[in-house]
This record gives C-alpha cells, sequence and structure tokens, in this order.
C-alpha cells in the first residue's frame, strides 16, 4: 500500500509499506482522510522515530472488520479514537485512558503505524460508526476538536467569562469555538502571525485579536478587561506564551496549559500566589469527550468543516509539512488524501 514515512529531521516521503496485518486482532480501516496534528509537527521536526507512518486524525470506511464482525462491516463510515490504552494499569481501571500509564507502548502515529497511509489498523474498542450527518472531513477533525474540547472543560469556562486563547494555530481557533459554545462573554485570542490572526477573525468566534510581539500587550490586555481575563487557554507552547497567559489574568483565574514545550519555562510564582491562580496542564482527552464531539460535529453546532484549508495527497505531504511549521504561513489544517 502507499504511505509516508518519516527518514529523517524535517523529511517525510512516500513509499510503499506492507498492509497492516495484526493477526486479525485489530479492524482494519481504509483511510480515507487524515490531518497532519501540531504533534506530527514536532515528531517531524525531531526525526524520529526513523521509520514511522505517522497520522492519527482520521476518518475512512471499515475494510476488515476482524475481530468487530459482530458489529462492524466492510464499507462501514468511521473514525477512531487514536489510542490504543492498555487497559490493566490503575488510570485505565478507573476510565481516564488519556493517564494510562502506558499509552505510548501502542500509540498510532506516534510510535506504531498512523494513518498517512491506505491502510490502518486499530483496536476494535477505538472505532467509532459516523452518523450520515458526518462528513469524512468532519471524522477526521473529531480528533483535535476533541483535544480542544479538554481544555475548555479543564478551564471551567461559564456563561459570562472573559476569555483569552493565547495561540491561534487549530487548537486555539478549535478552543475559541468550544468557548463560544459554552456562552463565553468575550473571546480575546494572542497571536504573533497577523494572517493567523485575520483568519481568526474571519471564522468568527474570537471577538478581538491581539498583537502577542507587542512588548505593552499585558498592561493593555489588564486595562481592556477591567482587571484581566477570567479563564485562559495555552495553545502555543513557548516561554513567552505561556508568561503571556500568567500575565492577562483576573484574581482567581484559571489558565489551561495545552501547548506543549520540550524545555523548560521560568514563571512568575509571586503572580501565580497573589492572583490565587489555578494552572492546570491538559492533554489529550477522555472517551466522553471524543463522543461529546461527535456529536457537536454531527448535529453542526460545532462546525469543523470551515477550518480546513486545503486537502492533498500522499505526494504533498513533506511541502504541507514545511508550510504549516511555517511561523509565518497562514495555513492551521492540511488534510491528507491517501487514496
Ligand atoms: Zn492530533
Ligand atoms: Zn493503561
Amino acid at each position: 500500500m502507499k504511505s509516508v514515512r518519516l527518514l529523517d529531521v524535517k523529511r517525510i516521503e512516500p513509499t510503499d509499506a506492507d498492509l497492516p496485518r495484526e493477526g486479525k486482532s485489530k479492524v482494519l480501516i481504509k483511510v480515507e482522510l487524515c490531518g497532519i496534528c501540531g504533534s506530527d509537527l514536532h515528531i517531524w521536526e525531531n526525526g524520529r522515530p526513523e521509520g514511522l507512518i505517522p497520522g492519527h486524525e482520521l476518518s475512512g470506511t471499515v475494510f476488515d472488520p476482524g475481530p468487530a464482525g459482530g458489529v462492524l462491516k466492510a464499507g462501514d463510515r468511521v473514525t477512531a479514537v487514536p489510542v490504543n490504552p492498555c487497559g490493566t494499569c490503575s488510570a485505565c481501571m478507573s476510565m481516564q485512558f488519556n493517564r494510562c500509564l502506558n499509552l505510548m507502548a501502542d500509540a498510532p502515529g506516534i510510535t506504531t503505524p498512523g494513518a498517512f497511509a491506505e491502510y490502518f489498523a486499530i483496536t476494535a474498542g477505538s472505532v467509532r460508526k459516523m452518523p450520515d450527518s458526518m462528513s469524512f472531513e468532519e471524522g477526521a477533525m473529531v480528533e483535535p476538536s476533541a483535544v480542544a474540547l479538554h481544555a475548555v472543560n479543564l478551564a471551567g469556562i461559564e456563561p459570562g467569562d472573559k476569555v483569552l486563547i493565547v495561540g491561534g494555530g487549530i487548537i486555539g481557533l478549535l478552543s475559541a469555538a468550544w468557548a463560544r459554545i459554552c456562552g463565553a462573554a468575550h473571546i480575546g485570542l494572542s497571536e504573533m502571525n497577523a494572517k493567523r490572526g485575520e483568519k481568526a477573525l474571519a471564522l468568527g468566534d474570537v471577538d478581538e485579536v491581539y498583537d502577542a510581539r507587542d512588548p505593552k500587550l499585558q498592561k493593555k490586555l489588564l486595562a481592556l478587561t477591567g482587571g484581566g481575563f477570567d479563564k485562559v487557554i495555552e495553545c502555543a507552547g513557548p516561554a513567552p506564551a505561556v508568561k503571556s497567559a500568567i500575565g492577562a489574568t483576573a484574581h482567581g483565574a484559571v489558565v489551561v496549559l495545552a501547548g506543549i514545550s520540550y524545555s523548560d519555562i521560568p514563571v512568575s510564582t509571586m503572580r501565580i500566589a497573589m492572583r490565587e491562580l489555578t494552572l492546570k496542564g491538559s492533554y489529550a482527552y477522555t472517551l466522553g469527550e471524543f463522543d461529546t464531539t461527535m456529536d457537536y460535529i454531527a448535529r453542526k453546532v460545532l462546525k469543523t468543516e470551515r477550518f480546513i484549508d486545503e486537502t492533498i495527497g500522499l505526494e504533498g505531504v513533506q511541502s504541507a509539512f514545511t508550510r504549516l511549521a511555517d511561523p509565518t504561513g497562514h495555513v492551521v489544517k492540511i488534510l491528507v488524501r491517501p487514496h
């Protein structure tokens, strides 16, 4: 089958691969679409694991239901929760699969073969049938939308809240969309790339965009909001973004850290203490949040097709990764169509 493989640092190329053969223990899916995610870009920038087929935000049709033969049949339109929790650790036993202690042992597209390929195999329990009202594009958007829902849930956004999103990538934009659904009164976005800022405004979930490069931004935001934002969701990762997230808070605010940084970041513990802030880390989502996301997308409450910039073939993946990683670029979401 056709696929793409990670060959080196910032190098991913089309290759032929064997059809996933999982001894009939998994469901074989013919991939229709698979989104390129921020974590795919991290893997690409590091060039590891070498030889990996990335991709975990997929939709497709069942090709061979394997052990799920009683529940699924060939041709069923599906998406999948791209995790294979071990089912036996203490976190799995309490249904917190995103905290599974062995999650990285079999993380499709991260440590084991993913869905930038014509076919993809995954545990039966992770497969979700898509309602007829859901397009393949929407199916591929469920996973990143669930990541954003988890961050928004952790923030505890309530009607009337002033919300700041830091970073206008896809998770930031989706977080803004969820914050709007939750009834936030004002949603601001801090972003250093003007093109992404314009895009966010055009999408309509964000009320105002602030230039993250402005050295006086923190002062301005505190004045503008009459003392700071109630809920802040940091979706960028680098140190200046985390610092500005903490700096723009009101007393008693919640700051959710959904962006990922590989280096340690110094923060003002003085501000955290004196403003009595709550800092929370956000990672993946619960099974319930994945299913809630499917429901909101199927009912078109959360409209996700508008976030998609392009759909490309496997031969365009290297160029797409390069463009998505460009901090001055305007694209935030590209889907891959392997067939
Ligand atoms: Zn993802
Ligand atoms: Zn586990």
